[in-house]
């Protein structure tokens, strides 16, 4: 007989289940999304992703759901975990940091899914890239100063496709959002400063954002920022931020969001009085 769980598909159920594929967020679990919450809460089955999301599964999982850390699996052993499970349950979860879509090997566990005939969703969750401007109190677009965010990394061992490589990238001047890079700092300050950003460019790096008593904010530029996170012993589980925006708070002048000027119509709201530069 299937074993019965509180809220999975019990005995009679011959449908599989869904497997959801949950964004935890970056570590706080009063960061998960509430639909993602509503699926631990439902789920007969849970497979999380490390360290960084564990407290969210176990903290929101029901009484007798089954919960697996999924670090010491390989991609197969995870894909069959979640298709068996999905055999027994109606809703099984896949809980992963931040966003599913970044950085999450969603494709690679989906296709297997596909191909056993199982339905699969995705929720989106908190990125750590969001996590970490909101901990350090900064923007990543600021009118006039940068409007595009990138979100990449470095070659570690996984390769970068060709045109991707930082120093590339980095020439645009725009928000850099630096995932799984922070042991390979060198290579960062190699490839801005081969795309011409200033030794006194700042840049930010966050450890283990949204953890009340873990996160760590360093504010330093190209010049200092290796020796300030050495100093600070970080050394994984931190997103790096280059961006021109950076600061901005402290700055004496900034040029005015558009859509909040007094002078600028829109859609909701007409304008009330003009201003001349
Ligand atoms: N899908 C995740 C990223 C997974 S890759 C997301 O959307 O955030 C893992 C990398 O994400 C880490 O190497 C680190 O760069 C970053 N990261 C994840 N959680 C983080 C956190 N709480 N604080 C800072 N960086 C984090």
């Amino acid at each position: 007989m299937r074993p019965e769980s509180k809220t999975g598909a019990g005995p009679g159920v011959t449908t599989p289940g869904r497997v959801w594929f949950v964004g935890a967020g970056p570590g706080d679990p009063d960061l998960i999304t509430v639909k993602g919450r509503n699926l631990l809460e439902a789920a007969g089955a849970i497979l999380y992703a490390g360290s960084l999301v564990d407290r969210a599964a176990t903290m929101f999982a029901p009484a007798g759901c089954e919960i697996r850390d999924s670090k010491d699996m390989t991609l197969e052993e995870m894909t069959d975990w979640l298709i068996d499970r999905a055999g027994r349950h109606a809703t099984v979860v896949r809980l992963q940091t931040g966003d599913p879509s970044l950085y999450g090997a969603l494709i690679e566990m989906t296709r297997p899914l596909t191909a056993a005939g199982i339905a699969w969703a995705v929720v989106p969750g908190v990125s750590s890239a969001m996590a970490a401007m909101a901990a350090a109190g900064e923007t990543l677009t600021l009118p006039e100063v940068t409007q595009t965010v990138i979100f990449t990394r470095v070659a570690g061992r996984t390769p970068m496709p060709p045109g991707e490589d930082l120093a590339a990238l980095a020439a645009h001047k725009t928000t850099l959002c630096i995932f799984l890079s922070i042991t390979l700092l060198h290579k960062v300050q190699d490839a801005l400063r081969a795309s011409g950003w200033a030794e006194d460019a700042p840049i930010l790096v966050v450890q283990k954002a949204s953890w009340p008593s873990e996160e760590k904010i360093v504010c330093g530029t190209l010049a200092d920022i290796k020796r300030k996170c050495q100093a600070e012993k970080i050394a994984s589980q931190a997103m790096i931020v280059a961006s021109p925006a950076l600061g901005a708070a402290d700055w004496p002048d900034l040029i005015r969001s558009k859509l909040y000027d007094p002078a600028f119509s829109h859609r909701f709201r007409k304008a009330t009085e003009t201003i001349h530069d």
